[in-house]
C-alpha cells in the first residue's frame, strides 16, 4: 500500500486534495508514478455533474514511469514509460477476442470500481470511487495491464499523455474508421482534442484539401498551423455554404463534438460517396436526415475512441510523433499542477488551449 496525494471530487463541483492510500497492483495491473495527465471534457462532465459517483478521483489520459507491477503482468516492468488508455476492456468478450476492445460490453458494470467489481482507492475505511480504472488526478495510480502501454522513453510525458483519449479518438477516426487517402477532401467540425488529432492525421496522410470549421478564430489559427488548408468561422458564416463552396462536397466530414444540428451540417458537406464520421454523441439526442443523401452512397459512422487497440495504435502514433508526421506538441496549450485542478477546468471552455495537461514532479 502508498500514501499518495489525489484531487477527491466529494460532490458536484467540490474537489480538495487529500492523501489517501492505493492498494498494491493486483494480478494483471499496474501501479503507475503519474507525472502528466491530459484534462478533458469527460473529466469536466463528470466534476459537474449530479449523476457522478461520488467521491471519485477523476482523470483518465495519464502518462507516467511503471513502479510496480502484479502477478501475471508481462508486457511491462518497473522503470517503463508507458501512457494510460482511457477505456477499460475484459480481454475476453467476443468484442476483445475479435480486435475491437472499444466494443466491450463488460466495462459498463463497473462504474466506479476497478474490473474484478473492487477498489484500490481508500481514505481509512472509506473506499474511493474509480473513474475509466485509472483516476490519474492523483500522484500514483493502479491501472490494469491492457490499458498500459510501453512507449520509449524520451518521449515527454506530457506528450505522451495526449494520446491517452480524446486526441488518438481523432487520429483513430483517419487511419482506422474512415482511412482517408492522400489528396481527399475533408471537412473538420469542431477543432478541440478530437478535431485536432483529426487534422493532424489527415495532414500526416496528405489529404489535398483540410477545412477546419470552429466558432473560435484562435482555435482556427492553431489548426492552419498543424495542416488545415482552409479555415471556417462558424461564428460568422454558413459552414456547409462555405465548405461546398471550398470543395463542391468532401469525400469525409468529422463530427467532433457531438452536437445534432454540426452532424446535420456535417453530412450536408458530404459529395457522392462521402463519409461522416461523428464523435461524442448520446442517447438522447436525435437528427432528421435527407434520405436523399444515401441514394448518393453516403455513410455515416460512430466513432468509439477511434477504433483504437491501445497496444497496436499507439506506439504507431508515437512513431508517427517521432518521425515528424505528428507535431502533437503543436497541440498542447497549457500546464498545470494537480493544486490548479480548477483552473485547468476553468481553461477548457476558454477559446485557444485545445489540450491542457497537468504536470507532477518526479516522485521521492
Ligand atoms: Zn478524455
Ligand atoms: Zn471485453
Amino acid at each position: 500500500m502508498r500514501e499518495i496525494e489525489a484531487a477527491v471530487v466529494r460532490g458536484s463541483e467540490e474537489h480538495t486534495i487529500e492523501q489517501l492510500q492505493l492498494d498494491d497492483p493486483e494480478p494483471g495491473e499496474v501501479l503507475v508514478d503519474i507525472r502528466a495527465t491530459g484534462v478533458c471534457h469527460t473529466d469536466f462532465h463528470a466534476y459537474t455533474s449530479d449523476d457522478t459517483d461520488f467521491p471519485i478521483v477523476l482523470g483518465h489520459e495519464g502518462a507516467g514511469i511503471v513502479e510496480a507491477v502484479g502477478e501475471d503482468v508481462s508486457t511491462v516492468e518497473p522503470g517503463d514509460s508507458v501512457v494510460l488508455w482511457v477505456l477499460p476492456s475484459c480481454g475476453e468478450c467476443q468484442y476483445c477476442r475479435s480486435g475491437r476492445p472499444y466494443l466491450c460490453q463488460r466495462r459498463r458494470d463497473v462504474r466506479g470500481r476497478m474490473m474484478d467489481g473492487t477498489h484500490r482507492l481508500h481514505r481509512g475505511n472509506e473506499s474511493i470511487n474509480h473513474f475509466y480504472a485509472q483516476s490519474s488526478f492523483a500522484t500514483m495510480s493502479v491501472v490494469p495491464e491492457r490499458q498500459v502501454v510501453p512507449i520509449e522513453s524520451d518521449v515527454p510525458h506530457e506528450i505522451a499523455a495526449l494520446l491517452g483519449c480524446g486526441v488518438t479518438t481523432g487520429i483513430g477516426s483517419v487511419l482506422n474508421i474512415a482511412e482517408v487517402e492522400s489528396g481527399s477532401t475533408v471537412a473538420v467540425f469542431g477543432c478541440g482534442g478530437v478535431g485536432a488529432g483529426t487534422i493532424l492525421a489527415a495532414s500526416a496522410v496528405s489529404a489535398g484539401t483540410i477545412v477546419a470549421v470552429d466558432l473560435d478564430t484562435e482555435t482556427l489559427d492553431t489548426m492552419e498551423d498543424i495542416g488545415a488548408t482552409h479555415t471556417v468561422d462558424a461564428s460568422s458564416n454558413d459552414p456547409v455554404e462555405r465548405v461546398r463552396e471550398l470543395t463542391s462536397g468532401v469525400d469525409y466530414a468529422f463530427e467532433c463534438i457531438g452536437n445534432p444540428a454540426t452532424i446535420r451540417q456535417a453530412v450536408d458537406t458530404l459529395g457522392p460517396g462521402g463519409t461522416t464520421v461523428i464523435t461524442g454523441t448520446s442517447a438522447s439526442k436525435s437528427i432528421e436526415l435527407d434520405l436523399g443523401a444515401f441514394t448518393k452512397g453516403i455513410s455515416v459512422i460512430g466513432n468509439i475512441v477511434g477504433f483504437t487497440q491501445p497496444q497496436i495504435d499507439i506506439p504507431r502514433y508515437i512513431s508517427m510523433y517521432k518521425n515528424g508526421d505528428l507535431p502533437l506538441e503543436e497541440i498542447l496549450s497549457n500546464s498545470f499542477r494537480l493544486d490548479e485542478l480548477d483552473d485547468a477546468f476553468a481553461a477548457l471552455g476558454e477559446g485557444g488551449d485545445i489540450k491542457n495537461v497537468i504536470e507532477f514532479e518526479p516522485g521521492p
